[in-house]
């Protein structure tokens, strides 16, 4: 579909009348926010500005009706939205689009675990490249600028998925800021074979993860990564307690391991279901030290509603998404993403940070007021993945933007925004999503 708006093919243009959510605004201004709803027009949670693009950057943002449009072209946004782009922190795209050959057989954890293990002999490098690919192609299509990916990596096909990934890293590196995590279970890193794919991590600049289930050697384990991490000078991303078992305490795990080793890298922790399950004591004990450890917090609330608490001809009581309110108020910082998409893990999805924003919302009660939320999606992940400048609308980042026709939060939850411009380095971008028949011979 073609967008509400068309930019013209110039260096040197303002984009007038737009609507920003406060909390792009204090952020890029450098304000706090009463200050900034002071400084400029504004209703609700949105201030009225223009936007001056140059060189592909932003240059200025100003009170709206302040632009020097007599000097320049000017878009008039009639007061939509202008969100930067978005930052998907937490995806597979390995796994992706992989649906129609392995559905899950009943929509379960369990279920996907062992239809994808099955299915991995089918991941030769073509096939992992055309799906990735088309994983890519949906994101900067709908406005994403940034992904990290977390990619199955045990045995050999840890090396083949990387060589893939960097393939294509390169390949997409003008328009997608690409980050790999290898993704196994953390016994893995107990065997010889978990050194060796740490070298491989470091190789290919990417970061050590794993999913971290409860055992009698959690401790041994989470020592060894971290040992690891160490030795190889990585960022940590963990999979932790997606389950709604409330004995599932590894996030807990990992922050005590954080501050045992004293580690001075990122971390980051995915999923954390079964916080929503525990007693308040229990949260309180975990959350202090996550937050004394200063591990950032990724949901993904689409994947949870899709996998937790399911049992067949029973409805879903417990929706599994992690206290997302509760983790912010603590002073975590705490992103949104979408996991997986069209996989055994999560059967739906297009690979739309708005998509994820629009369920979030509803999922979480994020709105009444949205408040800093659209960061979460923004700015936070892509300070959790070590961007400086991306995610946010501050004079003089590079002009990655998203005009909407929606004039406020609500029309944008509301409708599906199919008709947004997405601007890269201040020009707008084809949104045509790709086909899904480009992955016939493939998929089926
Ligand atoms: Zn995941």
């Amino acid at each position: 579909m073609a967008g509400f708006i068309s930019i013209p093919d110039v260096a040197h243009y303002w984009l007038t009348n737009g609507r920003v959510p406060l909390c792009f605004l204090a952020e890029s201004v450098g304000l706090e926010p009463i200050a900034a709803l002071q400084a400029f027009p504004h209703q609700e949670e949105l201030v009225a500005v223009d936007i001056e693009v140059q060189a592909g950057a932003i240059a200025r943002i100003l009170p709206a009706g302040q632009a020097a449009v007599a000097a320049c072209p000017a878009v008039n946004l009639n007061q939509g939205l202008i969100w930067p782009c978005f930052v998907d922190m937490h995806t597979h795209l390995d796994k992706g689009h992989t649906w129609p050959r392995c559905p899950n057989p009943d929509g379960t954890f369990i279920g996907a675990l062992e239809t994808v293990r099955q299915d991995h002999s089918n991941w030769q490098p073509d096939d992992l490249y055309q799906r990735m690919e088309f994983g890519l192609k949906c994101s900067y299509a709908h406005g994403t600028q940034a992904i990290r990916t977390h990619l199955d990596s045990f045995g050999p096909l840890g090396a083949t998925n990387f060589t893939v990934f960097d393939h294509l890293r390169r390949q997409w590196q003008d328009r997608l800021t690409l980050q790999a995590v290898c993704l196994v279970s953390l016994d893995y890193f107990l065997t010889p074979e978990g050194e060796s794919l740490a070298q491989l991590v470091a190789e290919f600049g990417g970061i050590l993860g794993g999913v971290a289930y409860m055992n009698e050697d959690i401790v041994a384990q989470l020592d060894r990564v971290f040992m690891l991490a160490k030795r190889y000078g990585l960022d940590l991303d963990f999979h932790t307690d997606e389950s709604l078992n409330p004995d599932d305490i590894t996030l807990r795990y990992v922050a005590e391991a954080a501050l045992r080793h004293d580690f001075q890298g990122a971390i980051t922790c995915g999923h954390c279901c079964s916080l929503s399950v525990q007693s308040a004591e229990t949260v309180e004990k975990t959350l202090s030290l996550v937050k004394a450890a200063n591990i950032g917090i990724v949901s993904l609330p689409m994947c949870n509603l899709y996998l937790q608490d399911r049992q067949r001809n029973r409805t879903p009581r417990y929706r599994g998404v992690t206290i997302l309110h509760e983790i912010h108020h603590q002073g975590i910082r705490v992103a949104l993403s979408s996991d997986n998409c069209r996989d055994p893990f999560y059967a739906y999805g297009d690979h739309d940070g708005l998509d994820v924003f629009k369920q979030s919302v509803r999922i979480g009660h994020l709105d009444r007021p949205f408040d800093h939320w659209p960061l979460s999606l923004t700015s936070r992940p892509a300070e959790l993945m070590g961007l400086t400048g991306v995610g946010t609308l501050v004079p003089g980042s590079s002009a990655n933007l998203i005009c909407f026709k929606a004039r406020s939060l609500n029309e944008l939850v509301a409708r599906a925004q199919c008709d947004r411009v997405v601007l890269r380095q201040g020009q707008s971008i084809d949104t045509t999503l790709p086909d899904y028949s480009e992955l016939d011979a493939w998929v089926f």
